[in-house]
């Protein structure tokens, strides 16, 4: 079975559980794994016990800070960042989590945010303004493969990618860590250019097990995103075998 948890303290968790049982219905449907739709298992993370269980884990779109003070108050930030940066365990944030996948967020309050940490990535939050500057723009994502309709990507107070650091352990000299760079998988043309140093937003992003998106895939009823990260899961790790070739 695989076991894959949505970080449940806050924000849109429904809807992503939602969107993977979908997913996994359609992977087992077309004989794309070998899994039947009941070794899927779907689960809402709240304890440190529950995260054990998973072999992979999203996390969604809310608010961030709320989402880093909740989860110290649980004792799950250091088991989070165990998940990502030890066992290295597949894991996609979105929006609010992909700001919690950053190694570092700008535009925060004094004191900072609690992030688990992940991507080696800068990340600017609410990019694009406040809540009533939500936005629906059609993007192209080429690693969905050759696939022309774009997909609508949901944009609420939504982060970008600011810039992509030279992580920790490279600037170290270690190598394991740089052999695994960022890649920036979706951007979207840069808006009002009050920061205008590029002329692109990034959107889309991964690093090793580590993907993250800016926007909302889970408040559309398009599966593409969430079907490609499951087949991201079972290629890692010990269900590969389980993926039809
Ligand atoms: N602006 C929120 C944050 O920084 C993210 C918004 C969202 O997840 N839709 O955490």
């Amino acid at each position: 079975a695989l076991t894959v948890g949505v970080l449940a303290l806050q924000g849109g968790v429904i809807e992503h559980l939602s969107l993977l049982r979908k997913a996994a219905d359609y992977l087992t449907s077309t004989g794309a794994t070998q899994l039947k739709s009941n070794d899927f298992e779907f689960i809402e993370v709240r304890t440190k016990e529950q995260l054990s269980r998973c072999d992979a884990l999203i996390i969604p779109g809310g608010e961030s800070t709320t989402m880093g003070i909740v989860a110290a108050r649980l004792g799950l930030l250091e088991p989070l960042r165990q998940f990502v940066k030890v066992e290295n365990k597949p894991v996609w944030g979105t929006c609010a989590g992909l700001v919690m996948l950053a190694e570092t967020a700008s535009a925060t309050k004094q004191g900072g945010q609690e992030l688990v940490g992940g991507l080696d990535v800068r990340v600017l939050r609410n990019r694009f303004g406040t809540q009533i500057d939500s936005f629906v723009a059609d993007l192209k994502l080429p690693f969905l493969g050759e696939e022309e309709t774009p997909f609508r990507g949901v944009f609420i107070r939504a982060p970008v990618v600011e810039e992509i650091m030279a992580s920790q352990e490279a600037a170290e000299g270690v190598k394991s860590k740089s052999e695994d760079p960022v890649e920036v998988l979706a951007t979207v043309p840069a808006g009002k250019a009050e920061k205008a140093a590029a002329s692109e937003d990034i959107v889309a992003v991964r690093q090793r097990n580590v993907f993250g998106t800016s926007f909302h895939p889970e408040l559309t009823q398009d599966i593409r995103i969430h079907v490609w990260w499951l087949k991201q899961v079972l290629n890692a790790g010990r269900h590969q075998d389980l993926v039809s070739r």
